[in-house]
């Protein structure tokens, strides 16, 4: 991938994240967030972390995983060989839900065409969904994380075929030793992981196909929250996806970019 086009990838993220901070589709997490907590990192990822909700920590400094989990996160990287500013990480949900609660299946519906944008964009090679939220929503399947957790799958959204990898999410392990054993553990999978090819991808008018099944459900959730709620007109076009060129290996290495200190 040219410098170019990898320039382009990020300010087409910087677009979408200019429509989620000013998203009022969920009213209440609108009136009570300090900061849209939209991701960071690599803009260039092969390896995208997705978490459940910003904490009181992300929220305001409007980063995610800033707090104890996200010690615990970068420690893990750490420990096979890679820092935030070679990952991409993102939530399920852009804004803190008051008190810490889990998110709403609605605030998750309204918060889900951020998500695959940023995955459109970012074509990561394998996505670690970190718990049950994220894991369920990307698998659309209740099953939960116990179940599912160290079992990587060929999984399509959107445009984008990728290998999910659902992991315990850390915040989980930090009390319970036996947890982050077994995080640890599954962690150490991930560069045999991104060490495999890229999935095959979807040809093009399969992928259009599915870029509009998802385009749609964003559009019924759209329809659904703006019953719900009071209607934004900010928010109602769909972020644009990036172009679906493959990504090339060899540019990326050199591609250290940190969305997310915008
Ligand atoms: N937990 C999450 O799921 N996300 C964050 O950003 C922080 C803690």
């Amino acid at each position: 991938m040219s410098s170019a086009e990898i320039d382009q990838r990020r300010e087409a993220l910087k677009q979408v994240f200019a429509q989620a901070q000013v998203c009022v589709r969920c009213q209440e997490l609108a009136a009570t967030r300090k900061n849209v907590v939209f991701g960071a990192g690599n803009a260039n990822a092969e390896l995208m972390f997705v978490g459940e909700a910003p904490g009181a920590s992300e929220d305001e400094q409007g980063l995610p995983f800033v707090g104890r989990a996200g010690k615990l996160l970068e420690t893990l990287l750490k420990e096979i060989g890679l820092e935030r500013k070679d990952v991409f990480i993102a939530n399920v949900l852009k804004c803190r839900p008051p008190g810490n609660r889990d998110p709403l299946p609605l605030e998750i519906e309204n918060c889900r065409e951020y998500l695959y944008s940023q995955v459109e964009l970012i074509q990561p090679r394998v996505i670690c969904s970190l718990g049950n939220f994220s894991t369920k929503l990307l698998r659309d399947d209740p099953t939960g994380i116990t179940r599912l957790h160290g079992k990587a799958q060929e999984l399509t959204l959107g445009r984008r075929t990728v290998r999910l990898y659902p992991i315990f999410h850390p915040a989980a392990a930090l009390y319970t030793p036996r947890m982050l054993e077994t995080l640890r553990q599954d962690f150490a999978r991930l560069p045999e992981l991104l060490a495999q090819p890229e999935p095959p991808q979807p040809q093009a008018d399969e992928a259009d196909m599915l870029a509009q099944a998802a385009a749609a459900r964003a559009a019924s959730a759209d329809a659904t929250s703006a019953s719900a709620t009071s209607p934004d007109a900010t928010t109602g076009s769909t972020a644009s996806a990036a172009p679906t060129s493959s990504a090339e290996d060899a540019g990326r290495a050199g591609a250290v970019d940190q969305l997310g200190l915008f």
